[in-house]
């Protein structure tokens, strides 16, 4: 579903990204984990179309990202390609993000009437559904400001969904939260693991979280995966010694 290839990523002369291969599978929950500064957002931005790169490729659902073939090899694609590759990409970030002025129920409900054309009452159902799903039926005609960091971050989930993304992205989604509230939202997540067949990538701090909900866990160390495994393995048993460096010291 995902790949990236040999993809760079710089900064002037600084090389964030070294020629990154990562493969994610239809269905696959993926969690990166890495010291600050590794490039952990930056994969995501780049998946998002958020940062151009310098080199390589990255394709979702088989096509490229950014770039058409046209029989010679790539060339830039237009607008109207970009908006239909970034529509199969859905994002969270940790600061929500969700349009003040709008109730939950109208921020779910804005890019599927505006961006897929959904009539008004198919997307009021489909969001409804979805509200419902991540436990905020009884919010939806609130704003954002009256809500906990929580209770956003899960309408901020379901507006994703509400798209019918082909990958979700999560963006450090429990970092801006109170610790009572975390398990809220790890949660909607674990329910949309076991009842969404969706493609995943993850990046978090919660090591617990990440060990027990992925198929599989990145270790980032300087712009690239230093280590790869199934989260028991890579957990319990790292093999390079950067990886037991950062593991023991977020224990
Ligand atoms: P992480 O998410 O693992 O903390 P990032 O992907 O945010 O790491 O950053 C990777 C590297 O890229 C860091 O060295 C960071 O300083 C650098 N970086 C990120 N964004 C920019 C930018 N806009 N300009 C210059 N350097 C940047």
């Amino acid at each position: 579903m995902v790949s990236f290839r040999k993809v760079t990523k710089s900064y002037g002369n600084l090389v964030v990204m070294d020629s990154l291969d990562l493969d994610i599978a239809e269905g696959e929950m993926v969690t990166i984990i890495g010291p600050s500064g590794s490039g952990k957002t930056t994969v995501l931005r780049m998946l998002m179309t958020l940062e151009t790169i310098n080199g390589g490729v990255i394709y979702v659902d088989g096509k490229p990202l950014t770039h058409m073939p046209d029989g010679n090899g790539l060339v830039h694609a237009n607008d109207r390609y970009l908006r239909r590759m970034r529509s199969k990409i859905g994002m969270c970030f940790q600061h929500f993000n969700l349009f003040p002025h709008m109730t939950a129920l109208e921020n779910c409900m804005e890019g599927p009437v505006h961006v897929l054309g959904l009539s008004k009452k198919e997307a009021r159902e489909r969001s409804e559904e979805l509200l419902a799903m991540v436990g905020m039926a009884d919010k939806r005609n609130q704003h954002p400001s009256r809500l906990s960091g929580g209770q956003q971050q899960r309408v901020a989930i379901a507006r994703a969904m509400a798209m019918r993304p082909k990958v979700m992205l999560f963006d450090e989604v429990t970092s801006a939260l109170d610790p009572e509230v975390i398990g809220e939202v790890t949660n909607v997540i674990r329910k949309l693991v076991a009842e969404h067949h969706l493609t995943m990538l993850m990046v978090t701090h919660q090591m617990g979280f990440a060990k027990d909900i992925s198929d599989r866990v990145c270790f980032f160390y300087g712009g690239r995966i230093e280590e790869q495994g199934a989260p028991e393995e890579l957990f319990g048993n790292p093999r390079r010694e950067r990886t037991q460096q950062f593991l023991s010291a977020v224990k």
